[in-house]
């Protein structure tokens, strides 16, 4: 879809790329944040990206995050209301 932006661009072949659910835009898994649903329904940061479910990402950028913190798009994600915890954690991991 995206024309490549730099000139070596064509290897995207196992990069994963993954979409920030504030900003829309695809980024990188190491500049995202992850949030993952597993299955007992369990909804957590999963920072080293081991537990095997759904999962739904964040830039790890402060606007994306002050954004995310105020809407909670995760909930609307997930369909769930997940734990203040959850965002408190990412606010953590951004702003302090
Ligand atoms: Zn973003």
């Amino acid at each position: 879809m995206s024309k490549g932006k730099t000139a070596k661009g064509t290897s995207i072949k196992k990069i994963e790329m993954r979409r920030c659910v504030v900003c829309r835009q695809v980024r990188h898994k190491s500049e995202l944040i992850r949030v993952v649903k597993n299955a007992a329904g369990e909804i957590s940061l999963d920072e080293p990206e081991k537990i095997f479910g759904r999962g739904a990402y964040v830039c790890k950028s402060p606007e994306c995050a002050a954004t995310l913190i105020k809407r909670r798009n995760f909930d609307k994600v997930f369909k769930a209301k997940l734990p203040d915890e959850i965002y408190d954690r990412i606010k953590e991991k951004i702003f302090m």
